[in-house]
């Protein structure tokens, strides 16, 4: 993935929508796939904007194993009925490489890799060997070296459709859920030539934070966003104190278009 060998940016191209170069691409959606109806609302309201991806987790990767865990294989077919209504590209979280063929027969356009699994180097491996494009999130306390080492283990399989999202670190600050690293905008798209975007969601930890964080990653070079949009955030059954209303997410998009040439 490095830039020595490789001087210009990559372009991902998923499903016809591009991801790297000229336009920040934004994907849109809930932490997690709840119901059909939430399904149905939240494509329509990305589609509304002018996204062209949208995420939703089925497999959730969460802190207690007594909190719902994802809708899983049912939460996909939901996700990918939603999305077809709007012709949305998906994007959604891969944790155990025993579900690809799963994730194939869903037609999942993306395969999030959280930041959890960022060096489950066997996981990463098997995404080497298909050709879908994979968001390889930021380990919460990795170095970007172990970042980039990490992307070499998908590349090294013939996988080169990488997408690095920086999702947020952990320090002894306790005021919001991570620190969005933007010193590693500019340092990783001097170190690799694939697309770098950020989630916002994630690293504020509150939904107030995430117009501003936003703005900010644009501004330093991201190549797009992964933010967190929920029809009724209250209601979210994952992550609620950090997901966006569907105007609160129409209006960020057009601050953006403030700063960058977007979609
Ligand atoms: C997510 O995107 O919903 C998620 C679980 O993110 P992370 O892996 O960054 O915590
Ligand atoms: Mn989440």
């Amino acid at each position: 993935v490095s830039r020595e060998s490789h001087k210009h940016d990559s372009i991902i191209n998923i499903g016809g929508t591009l991801l790297g170069g000229a336009k920040v691409q934004v994907i849109g959606g809930p932490c997690s796939v709840e119901t059909q109806e939430q399904m149905d609302v939240a494509a329509q309201h990305v589609s509304d904007t002018g996204c062209k991806l949208m995420r939703g987790g089925a497999f959730k990767p969460r802190t207690s194993p007594y909190t719902f865990q994802g809708n899983g294989e049912e939460g996909l077919r939901m996700f990918r009925k939603a999305a077809d209504k709007y012709n949305l590209r998906i994007v959604t979280e891969l944790m155990d490489a025993r579900m690809l063929d799963t994730f194939m027969k869903y037609d999942v356009d993306v395969i999030q890799i959280g930041t959890r699994s960022m060096q489950n180097f066997e996981l990463l491996k098997e995404v080497g060997r298909i050709n879908k494009p994979v968001i390889l999130k930021r380990g919460m306390s990795a170095t970007i070296s172990e970042w980039l080492m990490a992307a070499e283990y998908i590349a090294a399989g013939g996988n080169h459709n990488i997408i690095f999202c920086e999702r947020g670190i952990r320090t002894f600050e306790t005021a919001y859920r991570n620190v969005m690293d933007v010193t590693c905008i500019p340092v990783l798209k001097k170190e690799t030539h694939m697309p770098v975007i950020v989630d916002p969601s994630h690293a504020g930890g509150k939904t107030w934070m995430v117009p501003a964080l936003a703005r900010a990653a644009i501004a330093a070079g991201a190549d797009g966003l992964l933010v967190e949009m929920h029809p009724n955030p209250c209601e979210a059954w994952c992550d609620a104190d950090q997901a966006l209303n569907p105007q609160e997410f129409a209006s960020l998009m057009g601050s953006l278009r403030g700063i960058a040439e977007v979609i």
